[in-house]
């Protein structure tokens, strides 16, 4: 019988091609099935980043033991810039000094006030469109109800557009009544996680942990159910008054 020869090469290759047969056993062997999804987002978005531009705060807070009675310091609200293919829609425009707010949307995305395609205001409170004359070359939208309020006042040099239910093929316009009647966030999928600028449907994480709306609103039981809609909607809030946190 002629003895089989077995070169370095060969033994080599048969060693490893074992070694990946008990690796994939092994694998297979401690297979369990696939977890529950983590996140609601969808997988393919048109939405590539967003970034917050101002990051807000209230006037008066009761979780830091402030009463509801007088504010204490200038409110400013979240301002996020929501960036998809070929536009940058700008959520609730803070600052009323173009300067000012020409240099924080710089500072945190590199963008001139002429970039921004569109800004969206969530409803009627001076504090969330300060800044809307400083986008002249933007459209300028709100859900309807807050539109209609807005372009009412005679303060703007040209009219909020009602919003339909989507703005740009991608982001979902949502009502939230409670903080005021007409009130809408917008919703966007991003990294496959769902995100709702919430404006002040949600003041701040606390208050939404307590489902509390904030000492203005019009409605607090229906803030409240609100609140609890954007919680089954959302991975992630952007508040009208505070950092961006996880729903958990
Ligand atoms: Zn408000």
């Amino acid at each position: 019988m002629k003895p089989i020869l077995t070169t370095r090469k060969t033994f080599l290759a048969s060693a490893s091609a074992a070694a990946v047969g008990t690796f994939f056993e092994s694998r297979s062997s401690l297979a369990q099935p696939a977890p529950a999804p983590r996140w609601k987002g969808a997988a393919n978005s048109k939405i590539k980043r967003w970034d917050v531009i101002t990051l807000g705060n209230l006037s008066r807070n009761r979780y830091w033991g402030e009463g509801d009675a007088k504010g204490v310091r200038a409110a400013i609200c979240t301002c996020t810039v929501i960036a998809g293919d070929n536009f940058h829609l700008l959520v609730d425009p803070s600052l009323a000094d173009g300067e000012q707010m020409a240099r924080e949307l710089d500072r945190r995305t590199g963008l001139k006030p002429s970039d921004i395609s569109a800004v969206f205001v969530t409803h009627e409170h001076g504090d969330h469109w300060a800044g809307l004359a400083n986008f002249p070359d933007a459209k300028w939208f709100a859900g309807p109800i807050v539109a209609n309020i807005l372009n009412k006042t005679g303060k703007f040099k040209k009219p909020i557009e009602p919003a339909k239910e989507k703005l740009f093929d991608a982001v979902d316009v949502m009502p939230t009544p409670g903080h005021t009647a007409g009130h809408t966030s917008l919703r966007f999928d991003c990294d496959g996680k769902s995100v709702i600028a919430a404006g002040d449907a949600v003041a701040t994480h606390d208050f939404f942990r307590g489902r509390r709306g904030y000492f203005n609103a019009v409605d607090f039981a229906l803030s409240a159910k609100t609140m609890d809609r954007m919680a089954k909607a959302a991975d992630i809030i952007v508040p009208g008054h505070d950092n961006y946190f996880l729903v958990e």
